[in-house]
């Protein structure tokens, strides 16, 4: 698979996500999708990303969830979204459970606002 047709499915899994988020009344906005080299470099020095983020292909992005008006900013909030951004496709995902083993939020998987595709 082209890396273009990859970036169009992986873009139609956002539109599903967010549209099963939306569907259980949870407010969702856009934080980082498209990153250049340069900036994972930089994240990457500053300890705060790596160095080959899906980011930079057009493979990722943070999405923000909201009850209302208060900001989810514990990774728990997310954990319903993460499992069904895994099962959308095999080479999705989540920040909360990279290994994409049966335990998530384990040391490490604390970037529970990230969503990916492989590729
Ligand atoms: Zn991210």
């Amino acid at each position: 698979m082209e890396l273009f047709e990859k970036r169009i499915l992986f873009t139609n899994n956002v539109c599903k996500l967010i549209a099963f988020i939306t569907a259980h009344s949870i407010g969702v906005s856009f934080g980082e999708t498209y990153r250049t080299y340069e900036q994972a470099k930089l994240y990457f020095e500053q300890g705060i990303g790596a160095i080959d983020s899906q980011h930079c292909k057009g493979l990722a992005v943070d999405l923000n969830l909201y009850r209302g008006n208060e900001y989810l900013k514990d990774a728990k909030d997310y954990i319903c979204a993460g499992k069904y951004w895994e099962l959308l496709h095999h080479d999705n995902r989540w920040g909360g459970n990279w290994d994409k083993d049966d335990t998530i939020l384990e040391e490490g998987e604390f970037d529970a606002c990230h969503f990916e595709m492989m590729g």
